[in-house]
């Protein structure tokens, strides 16, 4: 057995590094070891769908590589190292060269999966997705020399996607079993509002339709559409979801729904076991985004370093990295009654999630409406208390 029962963070993305350096801000002596299956180095990782059109290589992108965080931080990052089982009942962790390594508080920071959809055709495989800066490397590969793009799921990874591909110069298809853009996030006519000013930088809307083969045909892929009908491409993208990693803390007996589940000190039922960002559901809520995950390291940093805080969300507006058409969201919380109230222009489109009483629940703005950001956010109910 290894280590000197220190606080281990499994993760180096943005949840890992960030509970890693407030946690630096309280407690400038006690050990922390960051134990990551990739490369171990810090980089903004939204960064990866608004890279192309401004050329952007992923070195670039890598803002420190782990040596530079383990100095930077004085903390022991061990990149290529996966975790595979967590074992409650000696506090120790089961490393993949077997090595066990023990822990004094343990953090689950694992992010999520892409979800692959199930498709048919021996070009199936050969479908790429982009969750890491690994994934971009491989992509920009891909695109070496190539000009078609189709892209699965017009949620906000993929339209953002859509938006910077087609403005670097690819041909670009997005297809979507909804029936608008960002179906999740908007009412119908927000979505034909962002649909419109991506097709006038050359994307193009297949919509209430769905991929169910992908085969080889010479070099290219053909996809056969669920309508009738195939598109060729050079590269496929798939962007239709995440999947929180939650494997390795349901073996371990640890409770999970969608996500790890957390209360609001981020704490699974094991009171030395904690878990955040993309890999967490914290007091029912999976929100996959820079903002819980800068509020939740905060409040985690301060439990660990010996004062038990609950994590608090204010409102959290997400910007949609689609610079042709501007966009900010803030979606009402899960179970919110309201109707959307929409006013929309040729510059601009707003629409107000309101409930019966006419109080603001969310909103949507893009285009010359998001300059009024500030101000409605401001009249927002906190996300968590
Ligand atoms: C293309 C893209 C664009 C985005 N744009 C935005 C945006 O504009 N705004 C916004 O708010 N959010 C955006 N997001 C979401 C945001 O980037 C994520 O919420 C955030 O980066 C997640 O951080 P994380 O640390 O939870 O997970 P990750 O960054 O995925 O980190 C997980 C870490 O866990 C490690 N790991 C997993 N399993 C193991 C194991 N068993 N053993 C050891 N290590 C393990 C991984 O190697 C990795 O280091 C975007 C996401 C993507 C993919």
């Amino acid at each position: 057995m290894t280590g000197q029962m220190s606080i281990v963070i499994v993760g180096s993305g943005l949840a890992g590094y960030t509970v890693a350096r407030e946690f630096r801000k309280l407690n400038a002596d006690s050990p922390v070891t960051i134990l990551s299956s990739d490369h171990g180095g810090f980089y903004s990782k939204p960064m990866l769908s608004n890279a192309l059109a401004t050329g952007k290589t992923p070195d670039v992108i890598l803002n420190s590589s782990a040596v530079k965080m383990t100095d930077q931080l004085k903390l022991t990052v061990r990149p290529h190292t996966r975790v595979m089982a967590i074992d409650r009942s000696s506090s120790s962790l089961v490393l993949q060269d077997g090595e066990n390594l023990s822990y004094r508080q343990l953090v689950l920071a694992l992010g999520a999966d892409q979800i692959r959809l199930p498709l048919a055709g021996n070009g199936a495989g050969l479908v790429s997705s982009v969750n890491d800066l690994d994934d971009y490397r491989h992509l920009r590969d891909a695109l070496e020399g190539k000009n078609k793009v189709v892209i699965l799921g017009a949620g906000l990874i993929g339209c953002e996607f859509a938006n910077d591909l087609a403005v670097a110069g690819y041909r670009v298809h997005l297809v979507d079993i909804g029936e608008w853009p960002l179906g999740r996030l908007l009412p119908q006519s927000g979505g034909a509002f962002l649909q419109s000013r991506l097709e006038s930088v050359g994307v193009t809307f297949h919509l209430s339709n769905s991929v169910h083969n992908v085969d080889r045909v010479g070099e290219r892929l053909r996809l056969t559409l669920a309508k009738g009908g195939s598109l060729e491409a050079d590269v496929v993208l798939s962007a239709v979801g995440l999947k929180p990693r939650i494997t390795l803390a349901q073996e371990a007996g640890i409770a999970v729904n969608r996500g790890i589940v957390v209360d609001q000190l981020l704490r699974t039922q094991d009171p030395s076991i904690y878990a955040l960002g993309d890999c967490a559901e914290v007091a029912g809520r999976v929100l996959p985004f820079v903002m819980p995950i800068m509020h939740a390291s905060r409040a985690l940093a301060a439990t660990l370093a010996g004062n038990p805080t609950p994590a608090c969300y204010p409102a959290m507006p997400v910007l949609v990295k689609t610079p042709s058409c501007p966009t900010i969201i803030s979606p009402p919380d899960i179970g919110a009654r309201g109707d959307w109230k929409v006013t929309e222009d040729q510059d601009g489109f707003k629409a107000l999630f309101q409930d019966e009483g006419g109080s603001l629940l969310g909103y949507a703005l893009m285009g010359a409406a998001t300059k009024e950001k500030n101000a409605l956010t401001s009249q927002l109910p906190s996300v968590m208390g």
